[in-house]
């Protein structure tokens, strides 16, 4: 299985990735990847792009050497009520915005139940489009909860190749990455199948993630981005501000 789209690429504005958007850009055109979603992190990740980088991010072309630049960020979750680290006000103006769980941004997980109502208030905001990496080791949530909410508001879930390494220290469990493709599978969830790259080499490498998802037969057509088609048609369901970029 090919991708044509890689929802989750993080360049030197995240502080801890070592390649530049063109980089990037140049990487997935020469791997046929159509488009990518840049997704640096946040303010509150230590090392993460100011606020101004986001808001600025008008300043790219719709396209680099050919390849669609979705423009976003990776939000992160900063408090008990669900807060993001960038206001909503800057998210308006992104086309694509993820939102994850990542230690020391202000919210430190505490119990299953609460995890999953932060993280619940954190996907009302509207301008939020991704779960990312939802199974992420010490943020115990009830991913079911969490891919049924998903489902209902039109927001993707990922399925975040860099969590099915077993030497990352995001890695939660095999049994625990298999569990969300399984629940996907069976509520029918939309989900994007990311790289995660912090190096222009790894955009779109994902076959960690394919060889689990092939071996249990998962549903090809609730994977987006395994067509730009729908990836665009996704992004102009709700950013008015742009316009279908074929
Ligand atoms: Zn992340
Ligand atoms: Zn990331």
């Amino acid at each position: 299985m090919k991708l044509e789209a890689d929802l989750h690429v993080h360049t030197i504005a995240s502080g801890h990735a070592f390649s530049t958007i063109t980089e990037i850009a140049r990487a997935a055109k020469r791997k046929g990847i159509k488009a990518i979603a840049v997704l640096d992190h946040g303010p509150a990740l230590p090392g993460g792009a100011h606020e101004y980088y986001f808001s600025n991010l008008v300043a790219l072309p719709d396209f680099i050497d050919g390849v669609r630049i979705i423009k976003g960020v990776e939000a992160n979750i900063i408090g008990k009520n669900g807060e993001l680290d960038i206001s909503d006000f800057t998210l308006e103006l992104l086309e694509f915005v993820g939102v994850s769980f990542h230690p020391v941004c202000g919210y430190e997980p505490t119990t299953r139940i609460e995890n999953t109502e932060v993280l619940l208030k954190a996907i009302e905001n509207t301008n939020v489009k991704m779960v990312c990496h939802p199974s992420v080791p010490g943020f115990d949530v009830d991913l079911k909860v969490i891919v049924e909410k998903c489902k209902e508001k039109g927001v993707l879930i990922e399925v975040n190749n860099f969590s099915f390494n077993e030497n990352s220290f995001r890695y939660p469990s095999l049994e625990e990455n298999l569990k969300l493709l399984e629940i996907c599978a069976e509520k029918g969830a939309m989900i994007a199948l990311n790289s995660d790259a912090h190096f222009h080499e790894l955009v779109g490498e994902v076959g960690t993630a394919v060889s689990y998802i092939k071996k249990m037969n998962f549903p090809e057509e609730l994977i987006i981005n395994r067509s730009y088609k729908l990836v665009n048609s996704f992004i102009y369901s709700y950013f008015e501000g742009g316009e279908n970029k074929d």
